[in-house]
């Protein structure tokens, strides 16, 4: 029997219309599994994994070219977000006495590091192979001031694919100032296949006791509320449809899931965050990481006017993300984990994405 053996290839993916030219990575598992990276934004493009009969297929949203990716009806897809993933309220937060304004680029609030964040730039890569697995490294700076956070951060992004049907996402980054860091992987996953239908009857489990209820503007009133007896109880296998349009506030707020799961989580340590199955095909999708909390959003707000691979047209609830990160608007709320990288301080986190099927 021979071992499975990874590999990684690469080519152009094109150039932005400023001329910077960007390149694509093809990561492959060995047993079935295959991604493709790009430099723009560390977007994950496709990710092709086998079902229970070993038939493979397209398992998220994205584009088939780099001027999809630049259309404002791209909405993360694949992408990484960051410095600050998900919103700071008001756009703006005070720290060590001085107040920040960032760009309320959503509603009333900042999202996803502002106008030009960590999805929007080409990052630096480097490619690695190694036994049993292979992966890319990618760099950034992003300098002080940009887009209104402080400070000069260095970030830095491996992906590495392994025997195992893995992705392994690690995460480190530094400063020179104090600034506020919040990182995490955007992919639209639909295990069905990319675009085909809704991600309904998707079945969630989330290791979560308790969420963090939102404001009308999405921003986390602060409570940490219990998910039990509420639609937001996924402590066991239920239908990703099966309460989404419930009468609750909570998820009228959303328009469905749009939500900070608090993970049952030991500091430091890789948890089991949740566990995905798509009846039909038997495709299932494991997530781990050290983070304390987890975005689950249902894809509430694709309406159709993004058009992605194949012509797919990526209505409401056609793909749903499981971002894992800090809980959202941290800066501004002191009872959070705190969010806050300091000089001489290195943030790292690793977040695990396994597929198999049952
Ligand atoms: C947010 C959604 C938003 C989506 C795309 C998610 O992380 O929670 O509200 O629509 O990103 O921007």
């Amino acid at each position: 029997m021979t071992e499975p053996r990874p590999t990684i290839t690469r080519a152009p993916f094109g150039r932005l219309p400023d001329g910077q030219a960007v390149e694509a990575f093809t990561l492959t598992s060995g047993r079935g599994m295959e991604l493709r990276v790009i430099t723009y934004g560390g977007i994950i493009t496709y990710w092709r994994v086998p079902d229970r009969d070993g038939r493979t297929d397209d398992v998220v949203l994205g584009h088939e070219t780099l001027e999809g990716y630049l259309q404002p009806t791209s909405r993360y897809f694949g992408a990484l977000a960051g410095r600050y993933a998900n919103r700071i309220a008001k756009a703006q937060f005070a720290l060590d006495g001085h107040t920040y304004t960032l760009a309320a680029n959503n509603g009333p609030n900042a999202l996803h590091g502002g106008l030009k964040g960590f999805d929007k730039v080409v990052w630096a890569a480097e490619p690695f192979e190694r036994p049993g697995e292979v992966g890319v490294v990618l760099t950034h700076t992003s300098p002080d001031g940009d887009q209104g956070y402080p400070g000069t951060v260095k970030v830095q992004v491996t992906y590495t694919v392994t025997t195992r049907n893995e992705l392994r996402v690690d995460y480190r980054a530094t400063t020179d100032k104090a600034t506020p860091i919040n990182l995490t992987q955007h992919t639209y996953f639909n295990l069905a296949g990319d675009g085909r239908r809704d991600v309904l009857d998707h079945v969630l489990t989330i290791n979560a006791d308790r969420f963090t209820p939102v404001d009308p503007t999405l921003i986390p009133t602060g409570e940490l509320a219990p998910a039990e007896e509420t639609p937001f109880d996924f402590r066991k296998p239920v239908p990703i449809g099966a309460r989404i349009d419930a009468d609750d506030e909570q998820l009228r707020r959303g328009r469905g899931y749009d939500h900070n799961f608090v993970l049952n989580a030991t500091a430091g340590a890789l948890v089991h965050a949740a566990h995905v199955s798509e009846p039909t095909t038997g495709r299932t999708l494991d997530v781990y990481t050290d983070q304390p909390g987890m975005q689950f959003y249902s894809g509430n707000f694709l309406d159709g006017s993004a058009v992605g691979k194949d012509g797919h047209v990526y209505k409401q609830r056609f793909g749903f993300c499981l971002e894992t990160q800090h809980f959202p608007d941290s800066p501004n709320q002191p009872a959070f984990p705190s969010t806050i990288l300091r000089p001489g301080d290195e943030f790292t986190t690793t977040t695990v994405f396994a597929f198999g099927t049952e």
